[in-house]
């Protein structure tokens, strides 16, 4: 779509305001609207942002990093092919932006633009990544008191918890649909008022603004049967987490075939796919700094919950970091993908695709070598078994998981130096900010945010 296209559907639509979106370090989806009336040169020249707001976490507490303080500003410039109009508010669209600098360059800290870079990177080596997260949420109802109780305490994939959540997950599929996202399989999981949906893969970028679509859809849909729907990684500390796991494969431009295929191996992943995961494995424990990056992140990503919480792959180890996922049947190529289960919906998804292929295509360059698979819980090992195997254990909070990104290399440098270490202070400042407080009060900002 071109501006032209994009202001006479709004137009056509009767939109009213324009939302000009982007996402910050603590992955919250934040932003700017203009009137209709002003999309055109708005989206000509942008709308202001000061560069304060990249340093906010996500108690909007402001960290101190000279280059984002009161003085500085950058544009929210959209992506006229991201223009969706909300289905659950009326007379509103939006656009994913992209933070442009006055120079008119992309901003060295923007994620988006981050993620945009990564894809430059896998389409000159010739790939094209497809990717999407499967996401699990919570329905709950809100107390007086301010916390939260899920909607129902059915059973794992129970028809009680199918016959709890319909209602509002038929809107959130018909929502999505109008939106372009195609909904492929919905369950009741264990935790109660835990579900799952999900979504069609997608190329990365878009894959990466699809997830943001998907967790303002899910909110916004539970807020009008009366509940509130949550993303947090541990919403109750009694109750299975959210995950947020990845899906991808990669595809060869030219000839369009799965590069992860191949019929001969016994785990039908080709060697491109073993490369790429000795990649992620390698980068693993840094990378949940992107990928698992919320205080309460650490506290689902725990032996036993089938979260992982060990850097180790295998064919449909539901305890493995990386899992091969087997083929759907009629459909082996198309549906041979990789899994990546130590990742949740409180992260910043273009930050987390974007590193997340950044380590498959170092394992590729570098032509790392994975290992074995595991077909065991890592747990079950002794520390000497993991050691031999290769296996690490993953970090058990955040500020261990950025002390990891400190000690790779790899992340300072395919992040670039101020993204890098404007990210990690707003992160630490997380870590500290929520160590001097109660659980219960992590628990109700975390489940209130995502
Ligand atoms: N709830 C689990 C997690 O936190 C995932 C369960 C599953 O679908 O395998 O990742
Ligand atoms: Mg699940």
């Amino acid at each position: 779509m071109n501006i032209d296209d994009v202001v006479r559907e709004a137009e056509q639509a009767g939109v009213e305001l324009v939302a000009f979106l982007y996402v910050d370090y603590g992955g919250i989806t934040r932003g700017k609207l203009t009137h209709v009336d002003h999309l055109k040169s708005r989206m000509i020249g942008g709308i202001g942002l000061t560069s304060a707001m990249l340093a906010m976490n996500m108690l909007d507490q402001l960290q101190p990093v000279p280059e984002m303080s009161a003085v500085g500003e950058v544009r929210l410039m959209p992506d006229p092919d991201s223009f969706r109009i909300l289905p659950y508010q009326p007379k509103v669209a939006a656009m994913m932006c992209d933070q442009i600098d006055l120079s008119h360059r992309p901003w060295a800290a923007c994620p988006r633009s981050f993620l945009k870079s990564i894809v430059q990177q896998a389409e000159e080596m010739g790939i094209e990544v497809m990717a999407t997260y499967e996401d699990e949420f919570t329905l709950a109802v809100k107390k007086e008191d301010g916390t939260y109780v899920p909607i129902d305490d059915s059973l794992c994939f129970s028809t009680a918890g199918m016959a709890a959540g319909n209602p509002v997950i038929l809107d959130i599929m018909a929502a999505l649909k109008a939106q372009g996202i195609q909904p492929e399989q919905y369950y009741p999981e264990l935790g109660h008022g835990q579900h799952e949906l999900s979504i069609s893969p997608a190329d990365l970028l878009t894959a990466a603004d699809n997830q943001i679509r998907f967790r303002e859809t899910v909110k916004a849909a539970a807020k009008e049967h009366g509940m509130a729907a949550s993303f947090a990684p541990k919403p109750f500390v009694d109750q299975a987490g959210n995950g947020g796991h990845i899906h991808f494969s990669l595809w060869d431009k030219q000839t369009k075939r799965n590069l992860f295929w191949n019929p001969d191996d016994p785990n039908h992943l080709s060697e491109a796919g073993y490369q790429f995961a000795a990649g992620l494995l390698e980068h693993l424990p840094g990378l949940v700094g992107l990928t698992c990056p919320s205080v309460n992140s650490y506290r689902r990503l725990q032996p036993g919950a089938w979260s992982s919480a060990y850097a180790a792959f295998g064919k449909d180890n539901r305890e493995a970091a990386v899992r091969i996922a087997s083929t759907f049947w009629g459909n082996e190529e198309k549906s041979m993908n990789l899994e990546l289960k130590a990742s949740d919906s409180s992260a910043n998804p273009y930050l987390a695709l974007g590193a997340i292929v950044a380590a498959g295509l170092d394992g590729i360059r570098r032509k790392l070598v994975p290992g074995d698979s595991v077909d065991i819980d890592p747990a079950k090992l002794t520390d000497e078994e993991r050691g031999k195997l290769g296996i690490k254990r993953l970090p058990a909070s955040l500020q261990e998981a950025v002390a990891q990104m400190e000690k790779d290399a790899f992340f300072a440098e395919t992040m670039g130096e101020l993204l890098f270490r404007s990210y990690k202070q707003v992160k630490l400042s997380e870590h500290a900010a929520f160590s001097e407080q109660a659980v219960e009060f992590e628990l109700v900002h975390h489940f209130k945010k995502y």
